[in-house]
């Protein structure tokens, strides 16, 4: 197959166009490295440096890379808190960024798209674990234009025959086994690259954003899914599209919710230092709980979480911030 990947610079997108060229799949990258790392890109790829909203530049590449059975999309501005304070800064690369790229690929022909969304979409959840049928209603302008994308997909596809998969995930998280490319945001937010911060001597404390949530030790429970298992699961729903079947959603998490304090235990474990946390207020906009069901995706795409472990998945995200300290060194 050959894959078009916007975003294949950044965290997922590198992961997953490693485990596309793996499986032997031609690779073809758009990124504009606004929040991508050149040294994430797989040397087997084809890179683009460039901007979705750029209109020409965008047939310009689909004009010269002919066959592409399918679009993978990742490139999206992705910071909770910022989506808040500039929210139109996510309206025009998120929401124009998909709306030059819908028109280049109708206009060359392409037809299906995988889609990197989130749980976000869902906001502060009715019940848990959450199902694709619940409610949908953003919290925040970052949740809020991944949903838009997705009726952009729903409403293209009716008029122009595009067929999509939408990929809500929980929280992503961990590095690619081999250590060459793992997470790195700024600014980062995420919890598990910053606890890993603290032993690597760039951070003196964790903070813990709230004690008194109603969970078995009052902080916050979130299901964490390995970037490999995010990764393969991409794989798995262009196949789907390329079968010829219905454009669908699907949450993607293991179902299973640690507590912040749980994972602080076990980053302790995987590194074998001390870590030091400190208690402190709740971040506005968190809900209590956030557990996917993601039986819809085993059954349907056939899709199985290989690295559910949390040990797992942190001493894989050790190996890469252990290694990498200061993240790529181009930024
Ligand atoms: N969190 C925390 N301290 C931090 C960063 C995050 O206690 O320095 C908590 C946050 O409140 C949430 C969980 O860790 O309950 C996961 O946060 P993250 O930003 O990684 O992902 P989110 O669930 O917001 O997508």
């Amino acid at each position: 197959m050959k894959i078009l990947v916007l975003g294949g610079a950044g965290y997922i997108g590198s992961h997953t166009v490693y485990e596309l060229t793996d499986a032997g799949e031609d690779v073809v990258i758009i990124d504009n490295l606004e929040t991508g790392y050149k040294e994430a890109v797989h040397p087997k790829a084809k890179f683009y440096q460039g901007d979705l909203r750029d209109r020409a530049f965008v047939d310009s590449v689909l004009d010269q890379e002919t066959g592409i059975d399918a679009v993978i999309h990742f490139a999206a501005n992705s910071l909770v808190g910022e989506s808040m304070t500039n929210p139109l800064k996510y309206y025009d690369n998120n929401l124009c960024g998909t709306k030059t790229m819908l028109e280049s690929m109708v206009a060359h022909g392409i037809d299906k798209i995988v889609f990197s969304s989130t749980a976000a979409t869902y906001g502060e959840p009715e019940k848990t674990p959450i199902l694709e049928t619940d409610r949908t209603e953003p919290t925040n302008t970052y949740g809020e234009t991944k949903l838009s994308m997705e009726k952009m997909f729903k409403w293209v596809g009716k008029a122009h025959g595009l067929r999509f998969v939408s990929l809500r995930y929980f929280n992503a998280c961990g590095a690619h086994k081999s250590g060459e490319i793992g997470e790195a945001h700024n600014p980062e937010t995420h919890l598990i690259p910053l606890i890993l911060q603290v032993p690597n001597g760039k951070r003196e404390a964790i903070s813990i954003f709230g004690t008194d949530y109603p969970t078995k030790d009052g902080t916050c429970v979130r299901d964490y899914i390995h970037v490999t298992d995010l990764a393969q699961a991409h794989i798995l729903a262009v196949k789907y599209l390329m079968e010829g079947n219905e454009s669908d959603i699907f949450n993607l998490g293991n179902g299973i919710g640690f507590t912040v304090k749980e994972v602080i235990e076990t980053a302790k474990e995987v590194t074998q230092k001390p870590i030091k946390a400190v208690e402190e207020g709740r971040r506005a906009g968190d809900p209590a709980v956030l557990i996917a069901s993601s039986e819809k995706a085993k059954k349907v795409l056939g899709w199985k979480p290989e690295h559910a472990d949390l040990h797992e998945i942190i001493e894989s995200a050790w190996k890469w911030h252990s290694t990498h300290p200061e993240g790529y060194q181009s930024k």
